[in-house]
């Protein structure tokens, strides 16, 4: 015999039932979409270094990516003599667009937890010693000095928009955060897209997302071997499985010239106005974003190992490999705890 509370069970029922079919026409879908998804790519150059760009979806977003590459490069490049930044060191302008503002105010965070390691007003001391747009001057100890004097995150200042520099000549060098700021903003634009499962490279700084295909294999990233030969070739000095984080890796391999049997690299220690002489070889961040882990891994070259463990002490959200030359001139590596351990 029904009972009274026969009615309000079945009720229930129905309402369980509806759900339990709308979680499977919602599961299905979501599954049927993802086999449509397809690994799309896209690369080329960029900032005066090459891209390329990984990504699951089923559209092709390779024109939008290029277009974000594009506005940053037209903020933030060097190799572009109209971009915001090459005006305002020529003195052209003196008003920020919204990137360069953003790019300024996180170095500036930077240079002040490196104490002055980076920084971003070094442009005069990369001209001078051969890695910018300017000749190789042939820099004594006195024209090193009176670069010193044109160098210091203290003498740029922000005012709104504005940048204003202490002396009209000196020059900002956003090279070692740029690219990390790109992979971010390509990052962005693909999350934006609704995309989950993607890697986007710029001249060796990485964000990965997701995984790599359909069975869940996670991205792998290569950490060279810090010798230009070992970079020619192919050869890794370790392979990463890496899920959800930002990377950036700075090497003195990676930009130098050897004159009078010294090599000279790409990274200026702003306390001394020479380019850096010890023992790091290379320097791989993870971080937060890729602007921080590029700008962390080029300060570290400066610091050198000890100055860097100090620091990753302070920074729990940061992490680095680091390799370099120990005390019998052998290769050896240091690397935080939490460090991602290398695919076997
Ligand atoms: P990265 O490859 O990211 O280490 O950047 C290297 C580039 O950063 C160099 O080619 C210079 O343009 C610039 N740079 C050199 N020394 C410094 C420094 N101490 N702080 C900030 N940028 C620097
Ligand atoms: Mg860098």
């Amino acid at each position: 015999m029904p009972t009274a509370s026969s009615p309000r069970f079945s009720l229930r029922t129905a309402v369980r039932i509806l759900f339990l079919l709308f979680l499977i026409a919602a599961t299905v879908s979501i599954i049927r979409r993802r086999a449509d998804y397809t690994m799309q790519q896209c690369s080329g150059q960029i900032f005066g270094t090459t891209y390329t760009v990984k990504y699951i979806a089923a559209e092709d977003y390779g024109a939008d990516i290029l277009a974000e590459l594009q506005r940053v490069d037209a903020s933030l490049s060097l190799f572009n003599g109209q971009s915001t930044l090459s005006r305002i060191n020529s003195g052209k302008q003196a008003e920020a667009d919204a990137m360069l503002l953003e790019v300024l105010q996180l170095a500036e965070k930077v240079s002040q937890s490196t104490n002055g390691a980076f920084d971003v007003t070094v442009g005069p001391l990369v001209n001078a010693w051969g890695f910018g747009f300017a000749r190789r001057d042939s820099l004594s100890p006195a024209r090193v000095d009176s670069l010193r004097a044109l160098v210091g995150h203290d003498k740029l200042r922000l005012d709104g928009t504005k940048v204003i520099k202490a002396d009209a000549r000196m020059v900002i060098d956003c090279g070692a955060i740029a690219k990390g700021y790109g992979v971010d903003r390509v990052a962005a634009l693909l999350r934006r897209k609704g995309v989950a499962d993607y890697m986007v490279e710029v001249g060796g700084e990485v964000v990965v997302r997701g995984q790599k295909d359909k069975n869940g294999t996670p991205w792998a990233i290569g950490i060279n071997k810090p010798t230009a030969e070992a970079v020619a070739g192919g050869e890794m000095q370790t392979v990463l499985e890496l899920h959800d984080c930002a990377l950036a890796t700075s090497g003195n391999y990676l930009n130098f010239y050897e004159e009078n049997g010294r090599r000279y690299a790409h990274t200026i220690d702003p306390a001394t106005g020479y380019p850096v002489q010890h023992s790091v070889l290379s320097a791989t961040v993870i971080a937060p974003s890729c602007a921080e882990a590029d700008a962390y891994a080029t300060s570290f070259m400066v610091m050198g190992l000890d100055k860097a463990r100090k620091l990753l002490g302070q920074h729990k959200e940061l992490k680095a490999y680091i390799i370099y030359s120990n005390e019998q001139g052998k290769t050896a590596v240091w690397q935080s705890p939490s460090f991602p351990a290398p695919i076997q």
